[in-house]
């Protein structure tokens, strides 16, 4: 296998990552995961890349993987992709001005709090003063409208290689569609690998 290039010296898998060998790296990383915690194997990686973010998710996810225990794992990588969300939110890409979102600028409807108060469901609990007071979901803070993207501005769970690396595509579903819902709920379903889509807006515990 391609790692075995690789040294791997007391159980530990050294990956050196350059920009002749990143593409078939990154492609492996999932299979590389998967081996190392099959054998119980830590991994280093050394990366020569001037990519800032990639290099930023690459030690996402050398941290992840020698996090053995799945429970662990899956809140260290969760927090760490909210504080990359975070950082990026905050630029204010959805361009609040006097509590309006871009969006509904755009569309002249004068709605505040943009999506967090929406039709049909309505305001959201956890909307307080026009503030977020749960912080901790990470679909809410993936989600972006069809304005947003429309200007170029699209998250989505597969933009993040940490997410890619450690979740199931039934996983990833469960993170983009878990909207409102705190963390440690989130958590549980990943890590039940269940999930069911609410039949109601008021039907998000499960
Ligand atoms: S995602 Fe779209 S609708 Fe939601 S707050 Fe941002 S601009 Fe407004
Ligand atoms: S949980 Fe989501 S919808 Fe509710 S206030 Fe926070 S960001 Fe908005």
């Amino acid at each position: 296998m391609f790692f075995c290039k690789n040294k791997n010296i007391n159980n530990k898998i050294v990956l050196d990552i350059n920009e002749g060998n990143k593409n078939n790296v990154i492609r492996r990383l999932k299979c590389i995961v998967k081996y190392a915690d099959r054998h119980k194997y830590s991994i280093v990686i050394n990366s020569e890349l001037s990519d800032k973010k990639l290099n930023r998710e690459l030690k996402i996810i050398e941290k992840g993987i020698n996090i053995k225990k799945k429970e662990e794992r899956y809140n260290y990588v969760y927090d760490e992709i909210c504080k990359i969300l975070d950082e990026k939110i905050n630029t204010n890409y959805c361009e609040f001005k006097d509590n309006i979102c871009y969006k509904d600028r755009i569309k002249n409807t004068n709605h505040q709090n943009g999506c967090c108060d929406c039709k049909g469901r309505g305001k959201c609990k956890y909307l307080i003063d026009s503030k977020c007071t749960l912080g901790t979901c990470m679909a809410c803070k993936l989600f972006t409208c069809p304005m947003l993207r429309k200007k170029g501005i699209n998250e989505s769970v597969n933009s993040y290689l940490p997410l890619k690396v450690f979740f199931t595509y039934k996983q990833r579903e469960i993170l983009t569609f878990s909207f409102w819902t705190p963390k440690r709920v989130i958590i549980n379903r990943l890590l039940k690998n269940k999930f069911v889509k609410p039949k109601d807006y008021n039907d998000e515990y499960r």
